[in-house]
């Protein structure tokens, strides 16, 4: 059996209260969200926070906070910032960093969004890459395009990333590429290609998670779940936590044959030190 890594994306940019109830938006309730989360097979926690009213933000105070009380509940759980996200001050993504957690979301370059560009222009990935580099942070690259890969081998080549890179794919993001399972087989394909060695990730939007997941535990992938990319169960069920999401990742992984990786296995998976705090 192989172990699959399921990563949790607890909050993200846009979700809000009103949309569901069970997004974690204070530090508090995104450190008990990822308790619960990591309880039934997290290894992997996705973080963005939040302002006071729901809006993105990218105070290092708050990721401070989050991060403690994930090291303090969950001690060993690989802790991932977003470096993303909507609403965001180009200039202040990479503001947490010093933080240093294990990973950080790095996306090579930009992409349409439903109603806007996702702006990752050059200079802007690589003063987020050699942060990165300079804090030990292990990249997650975010891949919405092909051209995602190809500016990840130049990033290699540049000196800027070190180690086996770890690839998120992602899916069904309106004006980005939708969830089909032959643009997954391309893009494994040509980083297989590209980059050689690697691991992946991949995530979907909406109702495309569960699907998505399927298709990359039979390829060979990891997981991603979370309320961040879905709020729903059903067409007419919310999720009722993080947790419950995380659950249903667990029962399609066990389902196909494979077990859910501890965090030690994910840790190992992802060239990860063991043990956490540092
Ligand atoms: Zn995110």
């Amino acid at each position: 059996m192989r172990p699959v890594v399921i990563s949790v994306a607890i909050t993200g940019s846009v979700p809000r209260k009103a949309d569901t109830p069970a997004v974690p938006v204070t530090p508090a309730e995104q450190i008990e969200s990822t308790h619960e989360a990591y309880e039934v097979g997290a290894s992997l926690v996705h973080i963005h926070v939040r302002n006071p009213d729901e809006s993105s933000s990218s105070d290092p105070d708050l990721f401070a906070q989050v991060q403690e009380g994930i090291r303090k509940h969950c001690p060993d759980m690989i802790v991932q910032f977003s470096t993303g996200g909507r609403g965001r001050d180009p200039d202040a993504r990479g503001s947490a960093l010093y933080l240093m957690p294990d990973m950080a979301s790095l996306s090579t370059g930009s992409v349409n969004f439903p109603n806007i560009v996702f702006e990752n222009p050059p200079a802007l990935v690589r003063s987020l890459a050699g942060d990165m580099q300079r804090h030990g942070i292990k990249p997650e690259i975010e891949v919405f395009d092909l051209s995602m890969i190809h500016a990840t081998r130049s990033l290699i080549d540049e000196g800027l990333l070190d180690g086996t890179p770890h690839m998120q794919f992602v899916f069904g993001i309106k004006n980005a590429l939708p969830a089909e399972r032959p643009i997954l087989e391309l893009l494994v394909a040509e980083a297989k290609r590209v980059l050689g060695d690697f691991t992946w990730t991949a995530a979907a939007i909406g109702r495309h998670q569960a699907e998505v997941a399927k298709w990359a535990v039979d390829m060979g992938g990891h997981v991603r779940t979370g309320l961040e990319d879905n709020i729903r169960i059903s067409r007419t069920e919310l999720a009722s936590s993080n947790a419950e999401l995380v659950e249903i990742a667990a029962r399609t992984i066990v389902d196909q044959g494979q077990k859910v990786a501890t965090v030690s296995e994910a840790r190992t998976l992802l060239g990860l030190p063991q043990g956490a705090s540092r």
